[in-house]
Order: structure tokens, then C-alpha cells, then sequence
């Protein structure tokens, strides 16, 4: 597998997306919503915030999001 990148300390799940790209979920507090998490895709930016900070929706979705995502990140160099 190439492209590793750094994990990021604040990410809590990653999900390896079929082209290498991952998708990651990390906290994303607001003031109303201390235990809100948010999921975005480094392959293609698409993101997911949790209004209801329920992670097992964000995890779905990121879930989902990696099995059918084919967006490769930019590389950085
Ligand atoms: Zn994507």
C-alpha cells in the first residue's frame, strides 16, 4: 500500500478509502454540541458534520463514503 500519510492526533476513525485516500472522523465541537464529530474525505474534501453528534452516523457515512469514493488527494510534497 503506498501513500501513507501522518494521522492526524485529534482523528478517531479512518477509513481507507478502494484508491488509498482515507476518510477520517475527529472531534468537531461547537459551543451547543461539545460531543459533535465530523467526517471528511481526503480524497475528494467531502465532509459529513454530525449535527446530533451521534458517531455512529458519522461512522456509517464515512463507512460508506470509503467503499465508493475513487477521488485521489492531491499529493503533497
Ligand atoms: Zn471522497
Amino acid at each position: 500500500m503506498t501513500g501513507k500519510t501522518a494521522w492526524p492526533a485529534n482523528v478517531l476513525f479512518r477509513f481507507l478509502t478502494i484508491v488509498g485516500a482515507t476518510v477520517d472522523i475527529a472531534p468537531q465541537p461547537t459551543a451547543a454540541l461539545p460531543d459533535r464529530h465530523a467526517a471528511v474525505c481526503r480524497g475528494c474534501d467531502a465532509s459529513y458534520p454530525d449535527a446530533n453528534s451521534a458517531s455512529h452516523n458519522v461512522k456509517g457515512w464515512a463507512q460508506a463514503h470509503s467503499e465508493t469514493c475513487r477521488a485521489l488527494p492531491r499529493p503533497t510534497a
